[in-house]
C-alpha cells in the first residue's frame, strides 16, 4: 500500500497539500469547498455537487481534454464579442476560483453577479466581500431585482441591469432548471459542468466539460491571446464550434477512458 493510498491528508491551508499527490486537483478543490463552507459562502449541498464532479474528473484523467480546450476557446471569443457579458457567482464557484474569476471579467470586460440556488442575504453578502477581497470592484446580484421567467420565486431571481439583460451569461456548474430557464430566454450560454449528461451543458450554446479550476484560467489565457483578433475572426472561431459533438467527444473519454491503473 502506498502512502497515497491512506485517507487524504488533514490540513488547515491548501500550501500544505502534497503538490506531488496524484489526485492533487481533487484535494485542493474538496479543501476549497470545505474552507468555502467554513466562512459561509457554499452551502452544505456544495460538497455533493462537488462529489459528483470529482467523479466525473477521475474519470476523464483529471485534464482539460482537447475538446474542452477548444470549448475553453470558443467561450473566450464569445465573451469578447458580446455586448453585455455576465459571469455568474455560486457557492461553489466562489469557492474555488474567485481570483481567477475575477481575473476574467477585467479580462473580458465582463460584470460579475452572485446568482444562488440557495439564497439567503448573509451568503450574498459573504460571496460579495470574498469577491472583493480578490479584486472584484463591482458586483451585481445583491438585490436581485429581476425574476427568469418559469421558475419559482426564490430560483427566480437576478439582478435586472446584470444577467436579466446580458446577452451572453457565463453560469458554471449551474443548476439545469435555470440553465433551461436562460436558454429559453435567447440567451448564448456558457456552462462548466464535468457532467455531460446533464441538463446545463445540454442546453448550453458553449458547454465546457472540464473542471473549473482547470477552464476558468485557460479560457482567460485565450481571451488574452485573442484580444487584438478581428471581429471576423472571432465569429469564424465560434461558427466552427459544434457543441454536441464536444458534448459526444466528453462522454466517449467518460465511458472508455483508460485510467492506467
Ligand atoms: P442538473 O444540471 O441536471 O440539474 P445536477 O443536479 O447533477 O444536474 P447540480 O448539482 O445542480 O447538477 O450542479 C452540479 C454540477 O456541477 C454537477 O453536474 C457536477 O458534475 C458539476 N461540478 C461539480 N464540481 C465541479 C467542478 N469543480 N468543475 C466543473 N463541474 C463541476
Amino acid at each position: 500500500m502506498s502512502e497515497y493510498d491512506s485517507a487524504p491528508p488533514e490540513v488547515d491551508h491548501e500550501e500544505e497539500l502534497p503538490e506531488d499527490h496524484p489526485r492533487y486537483t481533487d484535494l485542493l478543490t474538496r479543501h476549497r469547498i470545505e474552507e468555502g463552507v467554513r466562512m459561509g459562502i457554499t452551502h452544505l449541498q456544495g460538497m455533493h455537487a462537488e462529489g459528483r464532479g470529482s467523479a466525473f474528473d477521475y474519470l476523464l484523467g483529471e485534464e482539460t481534454i482537447p475538446t474542452a480546450d477548444e470549448a475553453e476557446r470558443v467561450a473566450a471569443a464569445t465573451l469578447l464579442l458580446a455586448d453585455h457579458p455576465v459571469l455568474s457567482i455560486n457557492g461553489n464557484v466562489a469557492a474555488l476560483v474567485p481570483g481567477e474569476i475575477t481575473e476574467l471579467a477585467g479580462v473580458v470586460d465582463a460584470d460579475l453577479e452572485v446568482n444562488l440556488f440557495n439564497r439567503t442575504p448573509e451568503r450574498i453578502e459573504a460571496i460579495a466581500d470574498h469577491l472583493r477581497e480578490h479584486g472584484a470592484k463591482d458586483v451585481k446580484g445583491i438585490e436581485a431585482d429581476a425574476r427568469l421567467p418559469h421558475l419559482d420565486h426564490a430560483r427566480a431571481k437576478v439582478d435586472a441591469a446584470g444577467i436579466y439583460e446580458a446577452d451572453v451569461v457565463f453560469v458554471p456548474l449551474e443548476d439545469g432548471d435555470r440553465a433551461e430557464a436562460l436558454a429559453e430566454m435567447g440567451k448564448t450560454e456558457i456552462v462548466i459542468d464535468l457532467n455531460p449528461l446533464s441538463r446545463s451543458p445540454k442546453v448550453a450554446d458553449v458547454p465546457i466539460v472540464d473542471n473549473i479550476v482547470r477552464a476558468v484560467p485557460n479560457m482567460t489565457a485565450h481571451a488574452r491571446r485573442l484580444a487584438d483578433a478581428s471581429e471576423g475572426d472571432l465569429e469564424a472561431i465560434v461558427e466552427g464550434f459544434d457543441p454536441d459533438a464536444a458534448l459526444e467527444d466528453a462522454e466517449r473519454r467518460i465511458r472508455q477512458g483508460d485510467l492506467g491503473t
